[in-house]
């Protein structure tokens, strides 16, 4: 933990090195985003935020350690966690943008697969030893036994009892059916898999290596289809993806009956950060799974 972000350059550093520019990244919707760069050369990338944003840095960094544990794909180092003055930031390694690699879907596929295949680190079945965010909100991650009892309780539930204004009394009665009839939809997978948990194409960037890094997660353990509808919600994964994907990873028969279920967590999330305008793609699901 840093009290400085120059205290934080010199420690990782060298007592003689300096911060000599500093640039806003754009493209994020939470936190400030910089590149910063030292005398050397050395480019660094930092988020900053008030100071209750530490437990959300924290927890950022919990997942990528969690993802970096699994072997399987790469993330940015964390090179430090701290305060300055009236803010806090997270210094991480900067990636730098190459030119896509031959092949970078089927990789990308392959490596994700590998990912969601790798033996769970931490022994809480379905859930994170700790909550985390999802955007700007908290992500409760109370461990279960069974993934449809944790996606009901942890994650749909929390999210329809935040919008509950949004919705008329028969919305409710589709909602109450929708989650007391869960079991018949979702599938149990064969073990839990570490989830990226917020994989949209925003969150993996081409690195230095010419492969997809995955960046800004929102960890726990879950089923795998959970990232591969997440990347269906809002596009930009390309159609190799999917196809190796289907070879290499954890998909089960009747996926398409359950994508929109599990990507109508991040609707009521759009739904609660945003407001009315995630209202009727959230309506449409809660029609076709509520029971009529
Ligand atoms: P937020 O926490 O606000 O959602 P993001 O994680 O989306 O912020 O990052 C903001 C911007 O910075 C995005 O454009 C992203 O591509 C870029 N970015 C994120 N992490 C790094 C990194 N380690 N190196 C270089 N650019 C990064």
């Amino acid at each position: 933990m840093y009290s400085s972000l120059n205290e934080a350059v010199k420690d990782l550093f060298g007592s003689s090195r300096k911060i000599t520019g500093q640039g806003y990244v754009t493209g994020g919707d939470i936190n400030d985003a910089y590149e910063i760069v030292l005398d050397d050369g050395l480019h660094l990338f930092m988020k900053r935020n008030v100071r209750s944003a530490l437990a959300n840095f924290q927890a950022e960094a919990a997942g990528l350690d969690a993802i970096r544990a699994t072997g399987a794909i790469r993330v940015p180092e964390i090179l430090g966690i701290g305060t300055d003055g009236a803010d806090s930031f997270l210094l991480l390694e900067f990636i730098e943008k190459k030119q896509r690699v031959k092949h970078f879907w089927e990789i990308f596929a392959e490596e994700l697969a590998a990912m969601h295949h790798a033996p769970a680190a931490a022994q809480v079945g379905f859930g994170f030893p700790e909550d985390n965010w999802i955007g700007a909100r908290k992500q409760i991650n109370t461990p279960h036994d069974s993934w449809v009892d944790f996606f009901r309780d942890c994650r749909l539930e929390v999210q329809f009892r935040a919008a509950d204004q949004y919705f008329s009394p028969q919305d409710r009665k589709r909602i109450d059916f929708l989650l007391s009839h869960l079991d018949r939809y979702l599938t149990e997978p064969v073990r839990p898999s570490l989830l990226h948990g917020d994989l949209w194409s925003g969150n993996m960037i081409t690195g230095p290596d010419g492969k997809g890094w995955l960046i800004d997660p929102a960890v726990y353990y879950g089923h795998p289809e959970v990232d591969i509808a997440m990347t269906e919600l809002f596009g930009g994964f390309s159609q190799e993806f999917y196809e190796t994907y289907r070879e290499a990873g954890a998909m089960e028969d009747g996926y398409l009956d359950r994508r929109d279920l599990y990507n109508l967590y991040q609707l009521l999330n759009h739904l609660n950060m945003f407001g009315r305008s995630y209202l009727d793609p959230v309506l449409r699901i809660v029609k076709r799974y509520g029971g009529g």
